[in-house]
Formats: C-alpha cells, sequence, structure tokens
C-alpha cells in the first residue's frame, strides 16, 4: 500500500503549479530583482487581504518577529508574555531584541496565549504580549488586548501559522500593534523557500522596517538607523502573489480535511481532538490530536505507512539552549504535557478522500485493540 506522507506538495488547485511558473518565468524576465514590482505587489495585495493598512516583505518568519518587536520599540530590560508551548522562533526573537520572555501556560482547550495567565505574568517590566496563534487558530484577543491597553502594553502577533485565520470576523493578523507571518513553505500560505512579512495599520512601524530590512536605507547609500538585510525576495513575492489568490481556497481544502477527521474519529475512547473556540475560524495549519499512548500511536502509523508530526516535542522552557531562562520540568505542567501528548495528523490541500480514510481507520483500529 502507498506511504501517506504527513505533508506533501499537490498540484491542487489544478492550474496552481501552472500559474506559480508563470509568475517566476516574469519575474526573471523583468531583471529587476531586489526590492521590486513583485514586492510591491504582495505587499499591497497582503495588507489588503489581512486587513491592515500596511505589509512590509522581510526574508523568513523569525525576522519578521524580530522586526514586529523592534518596530514596536521592544528592546533591554523589556518582558514580553509568550506562550510557552509556541515554536522557537518566537521566543529567540524576544531574545534577539535583548529582551526577556516570560512563558506562560496555554489555555488547555485552544493551546493558545489565554488571559488566565497572561494577566499574572504582567509586571512592572512587560512591555508587550506576544500571542500565537497556534495550529491555525486565533487567540482569544478581547480579553488580551484590554489588559494590554490597561497596562500599555504592545500587542505583537505571532501569525506564523494563521494565514486567513479569523476572530469575530477579523483577520489574524489585524489585532496586535504589528503581526509576524512566515511563508515557510509547508505554511498555509507558503513560498518555494524562504520569506516572511510584518503587517501593521500603524505607518511608522511600517515605515522602520522597510528601513531596517535595507541597511537603514531611505535610498541608495543613505542610512538613517543601522539595519540588516532581510528583504522579501523578489521570485518569492511572485510566487506568494499568486498562491494568495488562492489562500482561501487552500483553507477551505484544509477545513474539509478536518470535518472529515473531527467527525470520523469524535467517538474514539483516549483521543482528545482539537476544539474551535466560538468565534473563531480555524485554517488547520496544524490537525493536533492528543492522547496518552501518543508514542505508541505514531509508531503504530509509521508501521502503516503513516506520516505524522510533533508540535512540539520539546517545550521551549525545557530544551537544552534555554537553561539560562531558569525554568524547571513541573513549572508549566500544560505545555509539558501538551509536548507528551500532542501528535499531528497529516493534513494537507490535495490529500486524497481514500488516504484520508486509511488515517482514520488506523487511528480508529489502534484505539479498538
Ligand atoms: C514557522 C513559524 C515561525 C518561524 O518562521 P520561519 O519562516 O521558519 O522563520 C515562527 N513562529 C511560529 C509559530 C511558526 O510556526
Amino acid at each position: 500500500m502507498a506511504s501517506i506522507p504527513y505533508f506533501q506538495f499537490r498540484g491542487y488547485p489544478a492550474g496552481l503549479e501552472a500559474a506559480v511558473e508563470a509568475a517566476l518565468l516574469e519575474a526573471v524576465a523583468s531583471k529587476h530583482y531586489i526590492l521590486g514590482k513583485q514586492v510591491k505587489t504582495f505587499e499591497e495585495a497582503f495588507a489588503r487581504f489581512i486587513g491592515v493598512g500596511h505589509a512590509a516583505g522581510v526574508g523568513n518568519g523569525y525576522d519578521a518577529l524580530v522586526l514586529a518587536l523592534k518596530g514596536v520599540g521592544i528592546g533591554a530590560g523589556d518582558e514580553v508574555v509568550v506562550p510557552a508551548n509556541t515554536f522557537v522562533a518566537t521566543v529567540n526573537a524576544i531574545l534577539q531584541v535583548g529582551a526577556k520572555p516570560v512563558l506562560v501556560e496555554p489555555d488547555a482547550h485552544t493551546y493558545n496565549l489565554t488571559i488566565r495567565t497572561a494577566a499574572k505574568a504582567v509586571s512592572s517590566k512587560t512591555k508587550a504580549l506576544l500571542p500565537v496563534h497556534l495550529y491555525g487558530q486565533v487567540c482569544d484577543m478581547a480579553p488580551l488586548l484590554e489588559l494590554a491597553q490597561e497596562h500599555n502594553l504592545s500587542v505583537v502577533e505571532d501569525a506564523a501559522q494563521a494565514h486567513g485565520a479569523t476572530y469575530r470576523g477579523q483577520k489574524a493578523g489585524s489585532f496586535g500593534d504589528a503581526a509576524a507571518f512566515s511563508f515557510y513553505p509547508t505554511k498555509n500560505l507558503g513560498a518555494l523557500g524562504d520569506a516572511g512579512a510584518v503587517v501593521t495599520d500603524d505607518i511608522a512601524v511600517a515605515e522602520f522596517i522597510r528601513k531596517y530590512r535595507n541597511y537603514g536605507e531611505v535610498q541608495k547609500y543613505r542610512s538613517e538607523l543601522v539595519g540588516v538585510n532581510s528583504r522579501l525576495d523578489e521570485l518569492q513575492a511572485a510566487v506568494l502573489r499568486v498562491k494568495l489568490q488562492h489562500l482561501d481556497e487552500l483553507n477551505v481544502a484544509r477545513q474539509k480535511l478536518a470535518q472529515v477527521y473531527l467527525q470520523e474519529l469524535q467517538d474514539v475512547g483516549g483521543l482528545m481532538l482539537p476544539y474551535t473556540a466560538p468565534g473563531c475560524g480555524h485554517v488547520y495549519h496544524v490537525f493536533n490530536i492528543r492522547t496518552a499512548p501518543r508514542d505508541k500511536l505514531k509508531q503504530h502509523l509509521l508501521e502503516q505507512g503513516i506520516g505524522t508530526a510533533i508540535h512540539y516535542p520539546v517545550p521551549v522552557h525545557l530544551q537544552p539552549a534555554y537553561g539560562f531562562l531558569g525554568y524547571k520540568q513541573g513549572d508549566l505542567p500544560v505545555a509539558e504535557d501538551l509536548a507528551s501528548t500532542s501528535l499531528s495528523l497529516p493534513l494537507f490541500p490535495g490529500m486524497q478522500a481514500e488516504e484520508q480514510e486509511r488515517v482514520v481507520d488506523v487511528v480508529r483500529k489502534f484505539f479498538r485493540r
């Protein structure tokens, strides 16, 4: 029997691959390879899609986080409240700008930053909240935005897994002072290499990022600040411009696959399925299930030729590199439990119904044994 990968690029929707290739050839033929028409056109389209005033293309999602934090003025000595169960990039970005990450427990149902733990973590040094819209579901932003207002905190969203996700009808990336997106190839909107963007309604933040990403230049060889090189590549922008036109369709494909899993696995004892909070439009970057015998289930699926992933097997505070933050095992039990029970099932646009049936079948049989 053919194996089923955790993720695979498929020619979906029909015609997309040809359109991407045509856009690439056009960008190549233009002979303008750095910060040209493709980047500008994509930035305008992406800002419109998110519903904000500005988007600035950068090199990758990590840089988008760093530049967003710098753009809203986060730096040395500042504390930033962030969920402990995020990808390391979120925490690294906080450290990169010289600030201190204050890790908090996620909500036990949505796995997202929650007012219950965030409020308790706010100190006189706190300067920002960094909600991560994990797996494709937007955090419960209303109380978080209230908390931020009350304490005069900035809000920087990590929307790297939530392109097109909604909360009360508004898109991920449109809530904070700035938001970071990654266009890593497997993300809901993915380039053919590294790419990222910061979105914001604040023209000053957008202008800072446009300078900072390009050596601080306002014009060729005139630097107004000490910047870096983190430009969105013209060829990647050409790809993204085309794929953005299909993002809603790609997200609907993910949602349909997720509904099948939710339906077919709902009565399986010992399994916890993803929960979508009221008012949220989940885009299922990851279809995460939880079970105590996670490792056994993963191994069993592998033996049946079915790939899975774990997001994430070791929480940031227990990774060897982050010992200096001073956390120990048991400090963040919800995040630790998530790390030991989470499993991500195959879900990608173009996945076939027969493939999904087989995943469902193997999972169901595992629990019936
Ligand atoms: C992918 C991802 C990033 C980093 O994006 P890169 O483009 O790989 O640098 C940051 N945060 C989260 C939550 C992500 O999923």
